[in-house]
């Protein structure tokens, strides 16, 4: 006996989301109520039990503080008006695509149009899609919409829309299509049959053809089920519909040659299973050694991916809890939400939109419900992996973002993967406080990469990134650099003999001489540690690495600032800064000061120059000579008061003259 099994069987993609969505939250540890059954099958209720997840007929039956799970079928408004009365939390597992039929005919009805929706009546999913509209009409059989259509010619030109249940028979759906066509001038026709649907039908079909017989599995309260066995009755004279594998003792298999296997869609893999196994038996007892192993096949059609496998896939859903990706396999794949993005405060909205087509990786194959979970995360941080190993191998440096400080030194954060950073790597001085590059944004050189630690390790270093760096700006330097070139550096270090500045990555010397025209004692009179402060170069010695700084700049020589204000004859405001026997020193502008020979100091002799002045007084004086060469200036008091005097005697000989003229007359 030959045994196939057919393409698609069982689960369905929402179902499975539906179960899925009852375990995870079963688990975690709510009361969970049910809407009605899951799915129509008696072992995935008793498996419910099992969890304690309990079923209610409406939500007036459900206990205060519970879950309730709207199953696959969907609900109309009023129920979810009457959870939202009650303040119980919910779970949504309507399908998708049902969930596009309630959209349909809430839009069709704004639009002013008709909602007819073929289907059985009483079917939940069909009440479901009745709930979110005033006045649809429900045709179960391709006349009945033809009679409502000709009872009133006029109904033919009315605006309407057409859809199917989901799980509703292809051939009667084209009737009914065939229908609307000829009968209706104004209808769109929404074609919803899930594909789901249509690819197990389908595939029943073509297997129930080349089959002698067909065992369909599925609980006898399942529409879809019995419609597949239907569909199978038209191919296949001798058609087997069994609830569980038990059954299959009652089926007469003599005579078949060839037989094909079918599910419905709210069936579980592990009955589908059982079903092998009891199937496997009767084969080996019955068949020749060359006849193809059932299980083989179920492994072959199911059993097609293994965890830690990477495949691409295409979103079919981004739910609340997880996104959908159908991978072109029976497996229904989903991705938890939180296996979406490393980066918590991702959406998989954010990133991931119905259509895409997307790897992932694969973190759990379970066969007996045909489900497949997936991450997107984890392939992320395996592309990450490789990356930092890349980076370890070729040295290369990479951002990384430093979150937390512990007792041996930093954690850092590459792309989700957590870096370790010893304190001695951290390029802060031993004792310094690492708290200081806490949220700050780093390069570092990954050092180390072990994957197979525990959860993995990574190392990196900041300080040889930074040494890298420091050596690249150095060549660099040196390449460049010559006697007059400019640079701004800053200020790392003060002796008494001069500052170091850090010309970027370079450390040159400015003697204190050079710090400025004056004469200092300390270069701390001019500059301090961190100030930026630009710098040239007046000598180098390459073979010793010594660089020579100068700041004073002929723009700040005092020399220059004074005789670019001042000329001989002059007068300029002094302050006396010294007292020599011979005279006294003063302050013309800061760096330059000229004497006032004793001579110069009054307009009469005196003993020394205390006697008129004193140190720090400010005086006017007359500028009576530069000399150049020698930068010395000569200044005099004494000329200021002798032409005062002068001016002084004019003015009286000017007020006498009148008098005299006036005698002479
Ligand atoms: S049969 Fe299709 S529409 Fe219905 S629950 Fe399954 S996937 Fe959704």
């Amino acid at each position: 006996m030959k045994i196939t099994l057919s393409e698609t069987a069982g689960f369905c993609f929402g179902v499975r989301r539906a179960v899925e969505l009852v375990e995870q939250t079963a688990a975690a540890g709510k009361t969970v109520v049910t809407l009605g059954p899951i799915v129509h099958n008696r072992h995935v209720a008793e498996r419910f039990e099992r969890l304690r997840v309990r079923e209610a007929a409406g939500v007036g039956e459900i206990p205060d503080g519970a879950t309730v799970i709207i199953r696959a079928h969907g609900v109309g408004r009023a129920v979810y008006e009457a959870i939202a009365a009650r303040g119980l939390g919910v779970v949504d597992a309507t399908c998708p695509f049902v969930e596009r039929i309630h959209n349909l005919v809430r839009k069709a009805e704004t639009e002013g149009r008709k909602p007819i929706l073929f289907g059985a009546k009483t079917h939940p999913e069909v009440v479901g899609i009745c709930g979110w509209c005033a006045d649809p009409l429900v045709v179960e059989t391709p006349e009945e919409l033809e009679n409502w259509l000709r009872e009133e010619p006029k109904r033919g030109e009315t605006p309407l829309i057409l859809a199917a249940q989901t799980t509703s028979n292809q051939n009667l759906w084209k009737k009914v299509r065939e229908i609307a066509n000829s009968l209706c001038t104004n209808c769109k026709i929404f074609d919803t049959i899930c594909e789901a649907t249509e690819n197990r039908q389908t595939a029943a079909a073509a297997l129930a053809a080349k089959s002698d017989a067909m065992v369909v599995v599925g609980d006898r309260t399942s529409s879809n089920t019995r419609q597949l066995a239907a569909i199978c009755r038209a191919h296949c004279q001798r058609v087997f519909a069994v609830d569980n594998a038990a059954e299959l003792a009652d089926c007469d298999f003599s005579g078949i040659h060839t037989i094909g296997i079918t599910a419905g869609a709210s069936t579980p893999a592990w009955i589908i299973k059982e079903v092998n196994q009891t199937m496997d038996e009767i084969k080996t007892v019955d068949t020749a050694a060359t006849e193809e192993s059932f299980e083989a096949l179920l492994d072959a059609s199911i059993k097609t991916l293994n965890t830690g496998d990477t495949v691409t896939g295409t979103v079919v859903a981004i739910g609340t809890t997880e996104v959908q990706v159908d991978l072109g396999t029976k497996h229904a794949g989903y991705i938890p939400c939180d296996e979406v993005s490393a980066d918590p405060n991702v959406k998989p909205e954010d990133v991931l939109h119905v259509g895409d087509e997307i790897k992932v990786f694969v973190v759990r194959v379970n066969d007996q419900e045909g489900t497949v979970q997936l991450s997107r995360k984890k392939l992320d941080g395996m592309r990450v992996w490789e990356e930092l190993q890349e980076a370890a191998d070729n040295k290369t440096p990479v951002e990384a973002k430093i979150t937390e400080t512990n007792k041996g030194g930093l954690v850092a954060n590459v792309k989700g993967v957590r870096v370790f950073i010893p304190a001695s790597a951290s390029g802060i001085a031993r004792g310094g406080d690492l708290e200081e590059l806490k949220g700050k944004t780093v390069r570092i050189r990954i050092t180390e990469v072990n994957r197979e630690r525990r959860g993995g390790r990574v190392v990196g270093s900041i300080r040889a990134v930074a040494s890298e760096e420091r050596k690249a700006a150095q060549e660099k330097i040196w390449s460049e650099i010559e006697v007059g070139k400019k640079y701004t550096g800053v200020v790392k270090s003060l002796t008494s003999y001069g500052a170091f500045v850090d010309i970027g990555g370079v450390d040159g010397m400015v003697h204190v001489s050079e710090l400025s025209w004056r004469r200092i004692k300390n270069p701390a009179e001019v500059v301090k540690v961190g100030d930026v402060i630009d710098v040239y170069v007046i000598g180098l010695d390459a073979e010793k690495h010594k660089i020579s700084l100068g700041y004073k700049t002929a723009e700040m020589n005092p020399w220059n600032q004074f005789t670019a204000k001042y000329n001989v004859g002059d007068v300029a405001k002094v302050k006396i800064v010294k007292m020599m026997t011979f005279g006294a020193f003063a302050e013309i502008v800061p760096g330059v000061d000229g004497l006032i020979h004793i001579s110069q100091i009054a307009d009469r002799r005196i003993a020394k120059p205390e006697d008129v002045l004193s140190v720090g007084q400010e005086v006017d004086a007359k500028i009576t000579d530069i000399d150049a060469e020698n930068k010395r200036i000569s200044l005099s008091i004494r000329a200021l008061l002798e032409s005062a005097a002068e001016e002084q005697a004019e003015a009286a000989e000017e007020a006498a003259e009148p008098a005299e003229a006036v005698e002479a007359q």
